[in-house]
């Protein structure tokens, strides 16, 4: 579990929203912005912690080469067919089940664990982003629930209650 302060914390796995994401996300003018979706951002960042499917992934169960948990760098999705053919060619990436491998160990990203708090406040993320307060409330309550020692849950959901009540960030 990363501690207070999020020295652990994993590429895209540590998010937490400033008051620059909370009127990016219109929240504050009840309009809900037109933002990427759950797959798109977590997709294009070039490197992160989430599966292909989002999930955010911990440490390695397969391996002790992992502790710093899953990590993907995303330009492998986007491999181009001519990298995938010939002599030592992959698969096509759609069919090639090494695509979702860990860049850090090389295991599937299903042996490594779930990051329960993690993965939570990421779906939290996503609802906050799409406007769906109700839902980023619910995750990031989820989120605390599974790992209450991880400060970022807890401000992330104070800026959902602000946003839920109209108040502008004190600190813009
Ligand atoms: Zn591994
Ligand atoms: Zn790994």
């Amino acid at each position: 579990m990363p501690g207070l302060g999020g020295a652990s914390q994993s590429p895209g796995a540590g998010k937490m929203l400033t008051a620059k994401d909370l009127s990016a996300s219109g929240a504050l003018s009840g309009r809900a912005a037109k933002s990427k979706t759950q797959t798109e951002r977590h997709l294009s960042d070039p490197e992160t912690s989430r599966d292909l499917f989002g999930v955010v992934r911990g440490k390695c169960t397969g391996c002790s080469a992992c502790p710093g948990g899953y990590l993907k760098r995303t330009a492998d999705y986007t491999l181009a067919p001519e990298d995938l053919f010939g002599e030592g060619a992959r698969l096509h990436p759609h069919n090639d089940p090494t695509l979702l491998d860990c860049n850090r160990c090389g295991c599937p990203a299903g042996a490594h664990e779930v990051a329960e708090g993690d993965n939570l406040r990421e779906l939290g993320n996503d609802a906050f982003y799409s406007g769906d307060l109700d839902k980023a409330l619910r995750d990031y309550s989820r989120g605390i629930a599974a790992a209450p020692g991880d400060a970022r849950g807890y401000s992330n959901r104070a800026a959902v209650l602000l946003a839920m009540a109209g108040v502008p960030c004190p600190h813009t």
